[in-house]
């Protein structure tokens, strides 16, 4: 295969990412925007040593999956993958996704309950972050191209609400009229660095964020005047401060230049307020359900202390609060641990305490005051569990884990660690938080294996009479192999099998 040689095949599978694949002559080849069942020339653009990557020439015979995408913004934006895609479609390929990461990567052996998807995959995104910039001396805002930090100019976007955008265009006109510069990244001069909004669903309060590249509380005033007037529903304007090269959005300082800097929602029946620095679920239904899933995994019975790691504004286990004896939360962004806390007396929640700390180092000094939690729910960011973290909540050896994560391939991986520790995922519930983007979220249960109820057994590979390959023995074939050589009717066990990895059941 060659770079610029036109090729035609079929797309016969699509990747995490959202990219189709075909293969010609023995190659794997990834086309972007493509669809299962499309046929189409492609022409290849990069070629490595076993893989290449081709681009769309013409779609020769298009898959039944595909829709015509209803967004100007789309491919050339890189926010949604799957426009192109009817929703079930979109929902099968990330079932898959999940699917394959517990069970390839994770060696895992579930059960994979269906997908929960959205009711509406349109604007449900309550958070914009739009970066802003200059073309032909005006100032704009819109998204970042495909891994790019090229501006797509464009603010009305169809994940978000649309009053966003008109916040957002009444922000660069303001800057236009008033000569306030955006920030230059490559130069590193110019002021405003990004336009950040978040709406609390339940009331529609709205909060504007300008970051910015250092504080000019004094050029800002009128705007808050003009937005304020203009958007009755923004609530709170705060001005973030970010000094540095860098590619995080907020900066350190933030002040206050219009309101208390918070907004309030209310979130399975508590009342929620949020700092602009404190992470809080982008989809509210979505979110809502994901919670009542995970309530239901801990089939709580009202004794129970329940550890929330990585808990940001307190969301899960306030949740759950009025239903258990005790709620520890823990959290390293310390806005969100002061939202935790007064989140709790808001709600008139008084069994709960909120750390701020690094979730591994709180979960050791938890465990070595002895606490000894039923639950533990770790909800970390896309890079997973930290080792210390896992490590520290299977010392406490709580019943049950719950694992949520927005990245299956971390979950899976943290779920694998834990297994190691002597639990065993139970279920895995995939939850469409993100409709149109190939992110997918995750809640899985995890139980613990009691030493006086489940057996450690090493299998002789050459006696089981197995109708499967190892790493697919079904439970009964192990469980009979367990009865026979141990005389033990087991209903939990653990299986090694010489240096391969271990699996529970
Ligand atoms: N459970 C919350 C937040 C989940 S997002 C909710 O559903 O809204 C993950 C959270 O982990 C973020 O709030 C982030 O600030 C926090 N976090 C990231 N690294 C952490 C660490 N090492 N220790 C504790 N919290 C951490």
């Amino acid at each position: 295969m060659k770079k610029n040689q036109i090729i035609t095949a079929e797309i016969t599978d699509i990747t995490n990412e959202g990219n189709g694949v075909c293969r010609f002559d023995g190659m794997a080849v990834f086309v972007p925007e493509t669809a299962l069942g499309d046929t189409a020339e492609i022409k290849i653009v990069k070629v490595l040593k076993n893989y290449a990557f081709g681009i769309v020439n013409k779609i020769i015979i298009p898959s039944p999956d595909r829709i015509v995408s209803d967004c100007p913004l789309f491919p050339k934006c890189g926010g949604c993958s799957f426009r192109h895609i009817s929703y079930e479609s979109e929902l099968k390929i990330k079932e898959k996704f999940i699917f394959d990461s517990f069970t390839r990567l994770g060696k895992l052996n579930p059960q994979f309950l269906p997908i929960t998807g959205c009711d509406s995959s349109d604007r449900y995104r309550n958070k914009a972050q739009y970066p802003v910039s200059q073309i032909n001396g005006e100032p704009i805002c819109g998204f970042f191209a495909k891994r790019s930090h090229r501006i797509i100019p464009g603010s009305d976007c169809r994940l978000l609400p649309e009053v966003f955008s008109h916040i957002a265009q009444t922000v660069t006109e303001y800057m236009k009229t008033n000569h306030i510069l955006p920030y230059n990244e490559t130069e590193g001069s110019g002021l405003i660095r990004h336009i950040y909004i978040r709406q609390a669903p339940a009331a529609g309060e709205i909060m504007v964020c300008l970051i910015v590249k250092r504080s000019c509380a004094d050029k800002l005033h009128e705007l808050c005047t003009v937005l304020s007037k203009k958007f009755p529903e923004i609530k709170t304007i705060v001005m973030n401060v970010n000094p540095d090269n860098t590619n995080v959005i907020l900066g350190k300082k933030t002040i206050n230049l219009l309101g208390n800097g918070k907004i309030t929602d209310i979130l399975c029946g508590n009342n929620i307020s949020i700092a602009p620095e404190a992470f809080y679920q982008i989809n509210s239904p979505q979110a809502e359900r994901l919670y009542r899933k995970a309530e239901e995994f801990c089939q709580l019975k009202g004794n129970e202390t329940l550890i929330d790691l990585y808990c940001g504004a307190g969301t899960i286990g306030l949740s759950m609060a009025s239903k258990i004896k005790k709620l520890i939360g823990v959290e390293i962004i310390p806005q969100a641990v002061e939202n935790a806390k007064e989140n709790a007396v808001r709600s008139s929640i008084h069994n709960a305490e909120f750390i701020c700390a690094d979730a591994g180092q709180a979960a050791a000094k938890l465990a070595l005051k002895g606490i000894k939690p039923d639950i533990v729910i770790l909800d970390p960011p896309r890079k997973g569990c930290d080792s210390s973290a896992i490590d520290a909540v299977s010392k406490m050896s709580p019943d049950k884990i719950i694992m949520i994560s927005c990245n299956p391939a971390t979950a899976a991986r943290d779920c694998a660690l834990f297994e190691q520790k002597g639990y065993v995922t139970r279920k895995v519930q995939p939850f469409d938080l993100f409709p149109r983007t190939v992110h997918v979220e995750t809640v899985c249960l995890l139980s613990k294996l009691h030493a006086d109820q489940h057996i450690e057994i090493e299998l002789q590979m050459d006696e089981l009479d197995l109708t499967a390959t190892e790493s697919k023995a079904t439970y009964e074939e192990i469980k009979d192999y367990v009865l026979e050589h141990t005389g033990i009717e087991s209903q939990q066990f653990i299986y090694r099998t010489g240096k391969r990895k271990m699996r529970n059941y």
